[in-house]
This record gives C-alpha cells, sequence and structure tokens, in this order.
C-alpha cells in the first residue's frame, strides 16, 4: 500500500567544532619588530594559512604575521 516506507537515514551529525589543541604547529624565532627581542613563537599550521600570532615576552607587542621577523 505505501511504496515509500524506507528508513530514514541518521540525522546528519557533521560536528565541525575547532579543537586548537589539535592543530599542529611549528616553533620558530623571531625578534620583536619593537623591542628587538628574540624570542620562539609558535606558528599554527591552520587551514588555509598558518597563523602567525605571538606576544612579545618582552614589551607585550602583539606580532602578527606582518612583523613576522624568522631568524636562521
Ligand atoms: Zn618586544
Amino acid at each position: 500500500m505505501n511504496p515509500t516506507t524506507t528508513a530514514k537515514p541518521k540525522p546528519s551529525q557533521t560536528i565541525v567544532v575547532p579543537d586548537f589543541e589539535q592543530i599542529p604547529f611549528q616553533t620558530d624565532h623571531i625578534t620583536c619588530p619593537k623591542c628587538g627581542k628574540v624570542q620562539s613563537a609558535k606558528i599554527l599550521h591552520t587551514w588555509p594559512k598558518y597563523k602567525y600570532l605571538h606576544q612579545c615576552v618582552d614589551c607585550g607587542f602583539k606580532i602578527t604575521k606582518t612583523d613576522w621577523k624568522s631568524i636562521e
């Protein structure tokens, strides 16, 4: 009688929660553009672009990608 009694597919449970503790990173050595302090900072390997954000341990300056000065 009823031809459309197929079981319903499971409800979509696409959980898109960014878990920052799961993001791989690399440690880089940079120079603070403000005070010149050499320090290590993390580059997060986020998608689609890596995240460059570090606060200077000395003067508190927020170093972003534009100010990022890697040391070889
Ligand atoms: Zn600084």
